[in-house]
């Protein structure tokens, strides 16, 4: 008898340990966010003008999984870390803009469901989501969209000021987290990063880090939209009429002390005045801050390069590799030139495509890629799917594990929506949704004074300068893709026709045709009136 209870006790004891065992075996999640990156400047993705060498997310695609078309649905930032938390678009989360959205934090999300499920969490850097992180055992975020220098922060709920580059302290303080934290549990952090965003501040050790390179243009530099709808001649967001004085590092950051000032000024000031004595115009002026965007766009990406190093070199030191699965996204991509663009928003493919590349060793194949359409829609679900947690099923994505694994099923999706809402403020893009398809992609632009339609064709035109709405060839895909407009909304509880909504979420019916003002001309003025923009004006 004594036996028996000896042999019953040490059968509970190896349960119990079993069980220890499987919890501490379930995957870590490192999710590295940044704002506004885009893969124009990842050397992983390839592209043409070869802007910037990026070791660090190579190695992260190297090593695991390069996602070559995952899309966001709705293309700003505050917006897209919500469709993040929650697994939802824009119209069932109620977080649409960035003006004036507010996160309803008494949502179902992920990190939510991961701490219930034994994850111990942390978000570090950029949340731009207005309420504080709910979810997350630890917080130390940026207010709003923080500074690139000697942020202000708060730390569960407490201001704090740091000294240094932001990128630089992000990634300081996700790797002494990672250090600190209880080790008997499964982490999940979300290491966000306020870089590449506008306005583009880059770390003082990458001042000229280029050596004056002359960058390679991009071939739409000079689009003028002939044939689009006017929702593209009129944007505010050109290289040519928005970019303003510190955009373009004529003016210093005031975050800067004064020892970090004169070391800015020794780049910037003997190469501002030689641009000051050319008196450039025209298309000469869109060069040269076409020259200068990229110098220091770049400088900013290298610097996250330089944290995506850091933080893979501390997982291998750590032992943490094997069993972490390190997630590389941004909340959209962004226009380096592009039809003359900056900035985002646009369901064009620079800013509808967000870079995505995932290692989990053991798991997904090494070096690989996948072209299907993702999203970031899916993140939620892929997360709990990996710590085997249930999925909601109001989240209105699909868990990526399948194709992590390299077992992509069959059945996986063909199309996919979109729709972007904030306008007219900042940079005048209009309210539009459409249908994209691998090579098609139907949009609606609406508003006041617009109701277009286009159909972009990206087989016979990559470049997307071409609206084929009209021609007899494009009929059928038209009607066809009217067809699949109205049952993916249908089927994500879209409206249909989707409400009308302008600035602060008004909604507003359309007006007759006959009424809209007349398109405004081309060739604006260059750069006149807008270097006084207020910062508190930008995305
Ligand atoms: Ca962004």
């Amino acid at each position: 008898m004594r036996n028996a209870t000896a042999l019953i006790a040490l059968i509970l004891a190896s349960l119990v340990l079993c069980a220890r065992d499987a919890r501490a075996a379930k995957p870590n999640i490192l999710f590295i966010f940044c704002d506004d990156l885009t893969t124009q400047a990842i050397s992983a993705y390839g592209d043409s003008r070869k802007l910037l060498n990026t070791p660090g997310m190579d190695r992260i695609a190297r090593e695991g999984m390069r996602f070559d078309r995952c899309l966001v649905t709705n293309s700003i930032c505050g917006p897209m870390r919500a469709v993040i938390q929650t697994g939802k678009y824009s119209h069932r989360n109620g977080f649409y803009n960035n003006s004036n959205s507010t996160f309803d934090s008494s949502q179902v999300t992920f990190p939510k469901l991961l701490k219930q499920a034994g994850y111990h969490n942390a978000v570090i850097g950029k949340w731009h989501l207005i309420s504080d992180p709910v979810g997350f055992d630890h917080w130390h975020i940026l207010p709003g969209q923080g500074a690139y220098y000697n942020p202000p922060m708060i730390a569960n709920g407490k201001p704090i000021k740091h000294e240094g580059y932001t990128t630089d302290i992000i990634t300081e303080l996700g790797v002494q987290w990672l250090r600190d934290r209880p080790k008997d549990k499964p982490f999940m952090l979300m290491l966000q990063h306020k870089a590449p965003h506008r306005e583009w501040e880059p770390p003082l050790h990458l001042l000229g880090h280029d050596k004056d390179r002359v960058y390679p243009e991009p071939d739409t530099l000079f689009d003028e939209f002939e044939g689009r709808s006017l929702a593209l001649r009129d944007h505010d967001m050109g290289i040519d009429r928005t970019m303003t004085a510190s955009d373009l590092k004529l003016t210093a950051p005031r975050s800067l002390t004064p020892a970090q000032l004169q070391q800015w000024n020794r780049y910037y000031q003997p190469r501002n005045e030689a641009y000051l004595k050319q008196g450039l115009s025209g298309r000469d002026l869109v060069r040269w801050r076409y020259q200068r965007y990229m110098h220091d766009y770049t400088a900013c990406v290298k610097a996250v390069d330089e944290s995506v190093q850091r933080v893979l070199a501390y997982l291998d030191e750590s032992g943490l590799a094997e069993n972490t699965v390190v997630i590389l996204s941004s909340d959209q991509g962004f226009y380096l030139g592009e039809h003359g663009w900056f900035d985002k928003r646009w369901i064009f493919e620079e800013s509808l495509r967000t870079p995505m590349m995932v290692r989990w060793p053991k798991v997904t194949p090494a070096g690989s890629s996948e072209g299907r359409i993702v999203s970031l829609l899916d993140l939620a679900q892929t997360f709990l799917d990996i710590a085997e947690v249930p999925q909601p099923a109001d989240m209105q994505g699909r868990s990526l594990l399948p194709l992590l694994k390299g077992q992509p099923p069959a059945d996986w999706r063909k199309s996919f929506y979109y729709h972007y809402y904030e306008f007219p403020v900042p940079h005048r893009v209009r309210p539009h949704y459409g249908v994209i398809t691998e090579r098609y992609k139907l949009i609606h632009y609406y508003g006041p004074d617009l109701n277009d339609w286009e159909l972009l064709d990206r087989a016979q035109n990559p470049q997307e300068t071409r609206n084929f709405y009209t021609e007899a060839s494009h009929q059928d895909t038209v009607a066809e893709l009217k067809t699949e407009l109205a049952r993916l909304q249908k089927e994500l509880g879209e409206s249909v026709p989707p409400p009308r909504f302008t600035h602060g979420n008004q909604p507003f019916d359309n007006e007759p045709e006959a009424t809209r003002p007349k398109p405004k001309a081309k060739g604006k003025s260059k750069g006149k009136g807008r270097n006084t923009q207020p910062q508190s004006a930008q995305p």
